[in-house]
């Protein structure tokens, strides 16, 4: 039966509590435990799936085939462990558990209220697959005192009531600001964060701190005589480098010991860090460096590419290189030379996206990238741009375009190389969609296999010719246009195992040119980096031998 861990944030948002989660589930795992991670949401959309990449940063996607918060993407970074759709949960999914449950009179015509009937939803949520690991670690988003978030609180609060004394603990994260002025880290806001907390009856094991540098030994004794904790567990996180520092980190202020000591687990298991020195050695020690350029749409909030960003990080890790990433609006030189944007990178990068916004300009960049042979890599609507790339300046096919841009515009100007999938194998079963089925969930969304085709490029970088990776996408490359494509020189080097759908792409005459239409970004991890990026980071390198 495992123990859980309940995550909560105070004084303000983003500071980083998913990864403040994430690091101590890998430091349990040096310590030999299994860990599982969950996110609880208060907000009401039943999943991110439908909320815009600048209001809510990437959507991840699990295996399984659910749209998910970034935090996931954290939680499977630091630990290895694949997430599942019931990692996830917002009250917009609670809520709606709880209604359909109300229609279909499963309360035998009680009252419905948030406590019991809400509160129970979120306490049986956390209970899933409770048997399964060590350590449940459970992440409330948003910040104690939010009027959503008052149901979770409640429910953890009763949850650790229901279970045997020492099953559960809780930890809270706040920040301490500098004050200038007088020189001094204050704790007045954790103080008032913990007083909110234990007003709703949640008294925090464990204080984790934010702050730009460490907590003098006072203001450490002070947050533990205020706020009712121990002095060795409150714990000091301050700015890193890197994300990928922070087990290590974390590790040297104590947190690991102190979450096993509130548990009373002694003697500790030791901990081997010896993944996250070599993580920690690659970052700091490059050999050089590469510069990428990720054309996109969402470039003002990088949280909307976050897991790509960190892919190429990892990429840049394994070949002992820093990968510099530049930004670059793909609507900035839809009317003029790209030249001017692109020029003098290494490599570049186009990643998914939705819409026809800037389209264009992503079609330019896989132009610019062919014809000067430099490294590409387009993920997911980054292939789509390529294909028709090739298709109107290779193939002839001069009206190229995607049924989703026309769609947008209400009227036909494209030939649609790109459309609208409506039916497909998952597993054995077929799955159809109409235009106007809801937008949620109706996606091919998750883990599907392709076949990879020998010899080819991608075969090698994979050293297999059967992968399986994760999607999250509408529209397809139609694969009636194959023939005439691979005459003009793109081959369909992936396709899904009954031949209908195209995976992935690449040019035969360039040094490194692919297109996919899933998210290689999502299975990338600091200390196994992912095949494709890992090559594309090396293709970029050797070109930047040339410059
Ligand atoms: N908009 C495209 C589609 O739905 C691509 C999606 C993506 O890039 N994730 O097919």
């Amino acid at each position: 039966m495992a123990r859980f861990i309940f995550i909560t944030g105070g004084v303000v948002s983003s500071l980083g509590k998913g990864l403040a989660s994430a690091a101590l589930g890998a430091l349990l795992q040096a310590r030999g435990y299994s860990v599982r991670l969950r996110k609880l949401d208060p907000y009401l959309n039943v999943d991110p799936g439908t909320m815009s990449p600048f209001e809510h940063g990437e959507v991840f996607v699990t295996n399984d085939g659910a749209e998910t918060d970034l935090d996931l993407g954290h939680y499977e970074r630091f630990t290895g462990v694949s997430a599942r759709m019931t990692d996830s949960v917002s009250s917009g999914r609670i809520y709606s558990n709880v209604l359909e449950k109300e229609r279909r009179g499963n309360y035998l015509g009680k009252t419905i209220q948030v406590i019991p009937h809400v509160t129970d939803e979120i306490k049986d949520f956390i209970k899933i697959g409770e048997d399964e690991v060590d350590f449940m670690l459970c992440e409330i988003g948003g910040t104690v005192g939010d009027i959503e978030g008052l149901p979770f609180f409640e429910a953890i609060r009763q949850f650790s009531q229901d279970k045997k004394r020492g099953e559960c603990i809780f930890m809270h994260l706040t920040l301490l600001p500098f004050v200038k002025a007088s020189g001094e880290l204050k704790t007045k806001p954790t103080q008032h964060s913990v007083k909110e907390l234990r007003s709703i009856g949640i008294s925090p094991d464990i204080l984790v701190c934010r702050s730009e540098g460490s907590i003098p030994q006072k203001e450490r004794e002070k947050l533990a005589l205020f706020c009712n904790v121990r002095p060795e567990s409150v714990i000091s996180a301050k700015d890193l480098n890197s994300i990928y520092e922070a087990p290590i980190s974390y590790h040297n202020e104590g947190l690991d010991q102190a979450v096993l000591d509130a548990f009373t687990i002694t003697p500790a298991p030791k901990p081997d860090l010896s993944k996250w020195e070599d993580v920690k050695d690659r970052l700091n020690n490059p050999e050089g460096h590469v510069n990428v350029a990720i054309v996109g749409k969402y470039t003002q909030l990088e949280d909307a590419y976050k897991s790509i960003a960190e892919a190429l990080t990892h990429g840049g890790m394994a070949n002992r290189l820093q990968v510099k990433i530049n930004w670059v609006d793909a609507e900035t030189f839809e009317k003029e030379d790209p030249e001017i944007y692109l020029s003098g990178f290494h490599a570049i990068l186009v990643p998914g996206g939705f819409g026809e916004r800037g389209t264009e300009g992503k079609i330019m960049a896989a132009k610019f990238a062919r014809e000067h042979k430099i490294p590409y890599l387009g993920i997911c609507l980054g292939m789509q741009t390529a294909v028709i790339e090739s298709a109107r300046n290779m193939a002839g096919i001069s009206n190229a375009g995607s049924e989703e841009f026309d769609h947008e515009a209400g009227k036909r100007r494209f030939e649609p190389i790109i459309y609208h999938l409506k039916e497909w194998v998952q597993g054995n079963h077929t799955v159809s969609r109409k235009v106007e089925d809801d937008k949620g969930g109706t996606m091919r969304l998750g883990a599907y296999s392709a076949v990879l085709a020998k010899g080819s490029c991608v075969a090698k970088i994979y050293n297999s010719t059967s992968i399986e990776e994760r999607h999250r996408h509408r529209y397809e490359v139609d694969v009636k246009y194959r023939k005439e494509l691979e005459k003009s020189g793109l081959i369909f080097s992936g396709m899904s195992p009954d031949g209908r759908l195209p995976e992935i792409v690449e040019l035969s005459d360039h040094p490194w040119f692919i297109g996919v239409q899933f998210h290689p970004e999502l299975k990338s991890k600091p200390f196994d980096p992912h095949p494709l990026f890992r090559d594309f980071i090396k293709a970029a390198k050797d070109i930047s031998r040339l410059f």
